[in-house]
């Protein structure tokens, strides 16, 4: 058992309470947004990171949509986190990289079709 200071009126108590015995501020939801907001960043940074992988994987359109997709789903998520400058990132790099996809499939699709392959 380790003492915490509450966020709400600064007095040391018990980190197992779940609310604090000296002002009934709800530690539990405070905390709850921390892990939200952690979250978020992680999802902004995924984002990113698939943002980055698109720049190679939209060249095969079966790897091209789920990286970008997935990676404006992250993206997105994370936009109101700390990481939100690689959220942006990865969501500029996704949604690039979508139309890229888009026109390699259509073209590749154009192509075959014309019996080129
Ligand atoms: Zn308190």
């Amino acid at each position: 058992m380790a003492l915490i200071k509450c966020s709400e009126c600064g007095n040391e108590i018990s980190d197992e309470a779940a609310i604090c015995p000296q002002c009934g501020h709800d530690l539990y939801s405070n905390q709850k947004v921390n892990d939200d907001e952690s979250k978020k960043g992680t999802y902004g940074l995924v984002g990113m990171i698939l943002g980055l992988c698109s720049i190679i994987a939209w060249i095969i359109p079966l790897f091209g949509y789920p990286c970008t997709i997935v990676g404006i789903v992250f993206s997105a998520k994370g936009l109101e986190s700390k990481n939100k400058n690689k959220a942006i990132t990865g969501l500029v790099l996704c949604i690039i990289f979508l139309i890229f996809t888009l026109i390699n499939s259509i073209v590749g699709a154009a192509i075959s079709t014309e019996g080129y392959y």
